[in-house]
């Protein structure tokens, strides 16, 4: 079947459309937008019911393909797929678990960093390189982390030729086994940096270098984080492998997702913008609750971070909600320009009663602080002997708080192995979870990590001094 190749257009309105591979290259848009697809490709209902039984590459093939008509050819295609999900530890690749009620955990943290990151990171390391060695280019990563994000990305590209790392953390803000995941790949492209600061001063960072049009051009900055579209796509897979398999398309199916930067969650809202009947799309916040007072008010108003014992959540700024609001504010990129130019320089906007109508007709937020969360925690493994980390703890405590009929499942995105937060884990159960063989002497590598202030110009000669190397060659 020949289908038209999508193209990418930026949220802000002001960048022209592109093909795929340039928004996979690009990241982050000129105009500081971010890309989503021009019109959404449609799976009808057949195609949908075709996906049950499939294996997760197989699915995530016929998910992803639409998405990159005009790209890399299908062949190659399937090749990086297998290659991606060949390094999780169960040929699975996403189990779903039964709890009760019509209640499921989707476990999503099978990869090699233990966390939903590397669903959508495993995939895109290989497909840069195909795209880079097809060009005969090189590029530089550079992206902000509040722990997850940054391991998946450097074991996604350690050791690959064509791409060079900085992945900027807030220092003592993750926890050991984050940091550790990280700092101990001593790969020479892989380049990891200390911040005394949160992560929202990180993020700023990378989009200051961003910004910075001659440095950018000048090492090729690239982003990896969860602004990339690509990784949105990779995750739109996995809400279509839990959805068939709970009776989708005849049957709607809910998801509740545990929220930070908005992108795993606004990959099930593109799942449904693809033809997948999802019900009900709860996001579950920590104490930094920006999203859930959206959803409750409409207004979007910045407060200062806490940290909590779900630090992968500990945002402000959620970086993809611009993308719903760009669908919210009818795909008007300069209305989208205008109103992020506002929250960026009073931390602040507001939507209309019809907008937020519009958000609640599909989403639902709600909050839990620490104490709630560790007793999820506690009651899971009461209920149904399982450990779950404290970031699946607030999707499924959010879950259960929201749901609107009880006649349609509720899958919660597990989105970390509980070994990765064990002091959080052990402290609610007193049960310490051990950390699967493959990371069992995590605790004895060395590590390599430089550490700076937050400051701008510093970051910059930083980058300038290890980049420069393969610039000149
Ligand atoms: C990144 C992360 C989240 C938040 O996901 P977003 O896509 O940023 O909303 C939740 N849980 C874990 C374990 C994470 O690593």
């Amino acid at each position: 079947m020949e289908q038209s190749a999508v193209k990418y257009i930026s949220t802000r309105g002001k960048a022209p459309a592109i093909g795929f591979d340039d928004a996979l290259l690009g990241g982050l848009a000129r105009d500081g937008g971010l890309y989503v697809p021009q019109t959404w490709p449609r799976l009808d209902a057949p195609a949908i019911a075709g996906f049950r039984g499939l294996p997760y590459p197989e699915l995530a093939l016929r998910v992803m393909r639409p998405f990159m008509e005009g790209s890399i050819a299908d062949a190659a295609l399937a090749g990086i797929i297998d290659q991606a999900y060949r390094n999780f530890d169960t040929a699975e690749v996403a189990p779903l678990v039964a709890l009760g009620d019509g209640e499921w955990l989707l476990e999503l943290f099978h990869g090699p960093t233990l966390a939903f990151k590397d669903m959508a990171l495993q995939f895109i390391g290989p497909l840069f390189d195909h795209v880079l060695k097809a060009r005969g280019e090189w590029i530089t990563v550079v992206g902000a982390t509040s722990g997850d994000t940054g391991s998946a990305a450097i074991e996604a590209c350690r050791d690959r030729n064509a791409i060079e790392i900085f992945i900027l953390h807030p220092k003592d803000r993750i926890s050991e086994v984050q940091r550790r995941q990280m700092t101990t790949v001593l790969s020479a492209n892989v380049h990891n940096i200390a911040v005394a600061g949160t992560f929202d001063d990180c993020q700023a960072l990378v989009k200051a270098m961003f910004n910075d049009q001659p440095f950018r051009d000048r090492h090729r900055l690239t982003a990896f984080n969860s602004i990339n579209w690509a990784r949105v796509m990779a995750q739109i897979v996995y809400y279509f492998w839990a959805a068939v398999r709970l009776g989708a398309p005849e049957r709607a199916v809910a998801f509740a997702v545990p929220t930070g930067n908005f992108g795993n969650v606004f990959a099930g809202y593109a799942a449904r913008a693809t033809g997948l009947p999802v019900g009900q799309l709860v996001v579950g916040s920590n104490r930094n609750d920006i999203l859930t007072r959206f959803f409750e008010t409409g207004a979007m108003q910045i407060d200062a971070v806490h940290p909590t014992i779900s630090p992968s959540m500990d945002i402000q700024v959620s970086s993809n909600f611009e993308r719903l609001l760009f669908d919210l504010q009818d795909r008007d990129g300069r209305r989208v320009a205008a109103i992020m130019e506002g929250f960026r320089e009073t931390g602040r906007f507001a939507v209309e009663a019809r907008v937020l109508q519009a958000a609640r007709a599909m989403f639902d937020g709600a909050r839990f602080d620490d104490d709630a969360t560790r007793q999820t925690i506690r009651g899971v493994l009461e209920d149904f002997g399982r450990l779950i980390d404290p970031h699946t703890a607030v999707g499924l405590a959010a879950g259960r708080a929201r749901r609107r009929d009880l006649g349609v499942p509720m899958v919660a995105l597990a989105t970390a192995h509980p070994a990765k937060f064990p002091d959080a884990v052990e402290a609610a159960t007193g049960v310490r979870p051990a950390l699967p063989a493959h990371l069992s002497d995590l605790f004895e590598r060395p590590e390599r990590c430089a550490v700076l202030a937050d400051d701008l110009a510093q970051l910059k000669r930083h980058v300038e001094e290890r980049a420069r190397a393969r610039a000149a060659a």
